[in-house]
């Protein structure tokens, strides 16, 4: 058996051999060219083959990645044991040894070079495409497709579910995410229906009809979608959780995956969490008051800032927000969220659980001991979660949290409602943040009306805020344990900007539409 590495020894022979078949065979008939070969083989004292027509299976094809395959000229056609035979036009490659020694090192096989025509080879090549199954990586395929070729392919949801009838079960699912993403949707929701599965798109917290698909081709999807997020494939009763991660273009989305069965069959509720305006306070829309008066309060070393308003209201797209701002390498940030909604490069984030008793308060316990510089809580929701939040806050660390009320002032009067004692409270909390999402007027036709906006004139949300920096005067009132109405009558005569007036602010700007309302 002859190795590679002995023919690269004897290259200047080989080369001539090279120029040889290149050359001299072209124009010459089918015959001939295997004829000539043959001779080159015997020169070579190498083996002869021809490959066309030759059984080929896939398994051996794929010995040779198909990239590698064509660049070299070179295919895998028979096993033998460990020994793969090879066969190629051009033996004397000078970059064949080397890329042959890989492979066989890393398959654990050594290979017989053979000699073949370059019909063999081509005909051989071919054979790729049908055999070796594409990667399954879902990575690989749902980059063929970019967001922004998809984005100039469709410009509406008609236009989407027109290209989705187009496409093969095997790229449907990515072709789905990709257009979610398109379209900027938040959640993608599967619901089997008695005659075929609806597909739909959550934009701007509104649910929209994306498409239709078939049954059998929602089956495929499914095993899938549960493959990928490891869930159990025959479980019928039940929800079941999970998650997974994939790459579109060029950024990398988790995907949160909940399965429930229902009448028609399981749903599929897929949550993106794309992680793209995440990191950027800028597009949030905030007061330029309210922006500057975050930056006041992170600039301390301690100190409590809560983001307060109902469910809804992106509180925590906000939270994450002033945390990216914060996220630098010499500062050490811990979060302890419930779940974790987006994984951040540089920061340690802990999932509560509160199956086995793992809560805000214990997972704040724990993480206080390895003393970081700022925490995250997802939500305070009790006394025990308050106090300790506002006494790390008292301790050197920059604690940020939401609360559920209706307006900044309102957060006092919730805090002293929890139980927290009110010498804590006023030393403690630096900032709060009240805010609504509302709908904001398409930037690309400016509220008139376009394909991008389906003619409604609105596409985004924008946030509306308040804030309130507490100082003495708060103080006193938390010391007397203050009504809600005491809290809020002093934010007003304090003059602060409330959400109302930003609302009208946004409206005169025309970024927000004149018919949104505020759920007060
Ligand atoms: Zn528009």
């Amino acid at each position: 058996m002859c190795s590679f590495d002995s023919l690269g020894a004897n290259s200047h022979n080989g080369s001539m051999a090279h120029r040889n078949i290149k050359s001299v065979i072209h124009g010459y008939s089918r015959k001939k060219e295997e004829e000539q070969t043959q001779l080159v083989a015997e020169e070579n004292r190498l083996p002869y083959i021809n490959l066309v027509n030759y059984p080929f299976t896939g398994d051996v094809l794929e010995v040779i990645p198909e990239p590698i395959a064509e660049e070299l000229s070179i295919v895998a056609f028979q096993r033998l044991g460990n020994t793969i035979r090879v066969a190629t036009p051009y033996p004397h490659n000078p970059k064949l040894p080397e890329v042959m020694n890989q492979i066989g090192a890393k398959k654990n096989v050594l290979f017989e070079p053979h000699v073949c025509s370059l019909t063999s080879i081509t005909y051989a090549l071919k054979q790729y495409a049908k055999l070796v199954k594409k990667t399954t990586d879902p990575t690989a395929r749902a980059q063929q497709r970019s967001i922004e070729q998809f984005l100039k392919e469709i410009a509406s949801l008609t236009d989407f579910a027109t290209a989705l009838g187009g496409v093969s079960t095997t790229q449907l699912f990515e072709t789905i995410l990709s257009g979610a993403l398109a379209f900027e949707a938040s959640d993608v929701h599967f619901e089997p229906q008695s005659g075929h599965v609806r597909i739909r798109f959550r934009v701007d917290g509104e649910l929209l009809d994306a498409a239709k698909i078939s049954h059998g081709e929602y089956h495929l999807l499914l095993s899938r979608v549960k493959n990928l997020s490891h869930l159990k494939l025959n479980r019928l009763i039940g929800p079941q959780d999970g998650r997974f991660s994939i790459t579109v273009g060029e950024g990398k989305i988790d995907v949160r995956v909940n399965v429930l069965p229902a009448t028609y069959g399981e749903t599929i509720e897929l949550r993106l969490l794309t992680g793209k305006d995440l990191l950027s306070i800028e597009k949030l829309g905030l007061a330029a008051e309210t922006r500057s008066a975050i930056e006041r309060a992170i600039s301390r070393e301690n100190g409590l800032i809560i983001i307060t308003g109902p469910t809804g209201s992106g509180k925590t797209t906000t939270l994450y927000s002033v945390l990216s701002l914060l996220n630098k390498p010499d500062t050490k940030i811990i979060t302890i969220e419930d779940p974790v909604e987006y994984k951040i490069a540089g920061i340690e984030q802990i999932e509560v659980d509160h199956a086995s008793g793992f809560d805000f308060a214990q997972a704040l316990r724990a993480v206080l001991r390895q003393d970081p510089d700022v925490i995250l809580v997802g939500e305070i929701r009790d006394k025990e979660t308050a106090e300790i939040a506002i006494n790390a806050s008292l301790t050197g660390h920059l604690v940020l949290s939401t609360l559920h009320t209706n307006n900044a002032a309102a957060s006092f009067a919730r805090l002293i409602e929890m139980g927290v004692p009110t010498y804590l409270l006023a030393d403690a909390i630096k900032l709060i943040i009240a805010q609504r999402l509302v709908r904001r007027v398409c930037r690309n036709c400016n509220g008139s009306g376009c394909e991008l906006c389906s003619q409604t004139g609105k596409k985004g949300r924008v946030v509306v805020s308040e804030f309130l920096e507490p100082g003495v005067e708060f103080a006193e009132l938390i010391k007397k344990k203050a009504t809600l109405g005491e809290f809020t009558a002093l934010y007003k005569q304090l003059g602060y900007q409330t959400l109302t007036d930003d609302l009208t602010a946004k409206k005169q700007q025309k970024i927000v539409p004149e018919s949104e309302e505020l759920d007060l």
